[in-house]
């Protein structure tokens, strides 16, 4: 039987793809290659074109014997999502509508969900636990946890079973550096940071030093790319075991502020890093940190490569390799 991946050829998708295929899993990719590049792809049959297009989901399904979806297509960058929340709820929100009816007719009824830690908003504690309150600050968050609502619906009526991940911040690239992480345009800290490191970005900017933080910038739980994947192997066999639907926070369970992501990154390349401060970013809490402790209990996950200088590390690898990323 095989998995399919939506969104197979991001960055998250491409790490899970990699890491289904060293297990032996027959692997079926759909993707718009809107934001995922062709080249992400380690292997596993791609279908180009977009979930809100009926016919070719239909097609996948029927052309392919398919025992579990997991989920990752989606617009995912807060800044973009506060702009423009018509782009994500049409995409996120709508996207996920049509994939689970697709399953549905399909009679396909577990689903792994790419999901993240802006579904909580301002958190009431830290580290986070998945039974804290979600009250998104950001329209990227609060798609996300209607796609999280909506396949909880789906179980109620039609049998579904799922496992949403909710992710903190993911970050590095693939041990064997082939695939890592390439946005155009590109907005996350991690990248930004080795980019400037390269000197192909003049700075770094920090958004914010009045947040109620130790050194006023925001503070994010980092967590390793493929340690993000590996769950993602877990979730999929804990649904063919036949266990209940589960929500689960993935991150590292410490906090790094901007500044001192920079400060590593500056310590890993042995670059320069300069810095400039700007006014915070729409939509951004303060701080982020994971309680991952039901991932690691319940699903047995053991990130085993999240500490943040062996991320900045296989990261910087990346961009040492591919400065210009994937160039398609
Ligand atoms: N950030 C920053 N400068 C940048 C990009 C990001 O200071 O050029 C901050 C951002 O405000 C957030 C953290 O870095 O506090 C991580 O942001 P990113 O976009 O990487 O991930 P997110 O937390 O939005 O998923």
């Amino acid at each position: 039987m095989a998995v399919l991946v939506t969104g197979g050829a991001g960055y998250i998708g491409s790490h899970a793809v990699a890491a289904l295929l060293e297990k032996g899993e027959e692997v079926v990719v759909v993707d718009n290659l809107q934001q995922g590049h062709r080249a992400a792809l380690l292997g596993g049959v791609l279908y180009e074109g977009d979930l809100r297009d009926e016919e070719l989901l239909d097609r996948v399904f029927r052309e392919n014997k398919i025992d579990s979806v997991i989920h990752f297509a989606a617009n995912s960058l807060v800044g973009e999502s506060m702009k423009l929340p018509g782009k994500y709820y049409h995409n996120n929100v709508y996207g996920t509508l049509c994939l689970l009816e697709a399953m549905n007719r399909a009679d396909v009824k577990r689903i792994v969900f790419s999901s993240t830690a802006a579904t909580y908003g301002e958190p009431e504690q830290v580290p986070i636990r998945e039974t804290d309150r979600t009250e998104p600050t950001n329209a990227y968050g609060e798609t996300k946890l209607a796609m999280e609502k909506m396949i909880r619906w789906f179980e109620v009526a039609h049998e579904f079973r799922f496992v949403s991940l909710r992710y903190f911040n993911a970050a590095g690239a693939h041990e064997s550096g082939r695939i890592g992480e390439d946005h155009s345009p590109e907005t996350h800290l991690v990248p930004l940071v080795l980019q400037a490191a390269l000197g192909k970005r003049p700075h770094i900017s920090v958004f914010g030093e009045d947040y109620p933080t130790e050194d006023g910038s925001c503070v994010r739980d980092y967590i390793h790319v493929s340690d993000l994947a590996d769950a993602h192997i877990l979730a999929v066999e804990r649904l063919r075991r036949g266990e209940g639907s589960a929500v689960y926070n993935l991150g590292n369970g410490f906090g790094f502020s901007v500044k001192q992501v920079i400060d590593i990154a500056r310590r890993v390349t042995g670059r320069e890093i300069p810095v400039v401060m700007e006014d915070r970013r729409a939509g951004d809490p303060a701080v982020l940190v994971a309680s991952s402790e039901k991932a690691r209990t319940e699903l047995g996950w053991n990130p085993r490569r999240s500490d943040l200088e062996n991320i900045i590390g296989s990261a910087w690898k990346w961009h040492l390799d591919r400065p210009e990323g994937y160039n398609d």
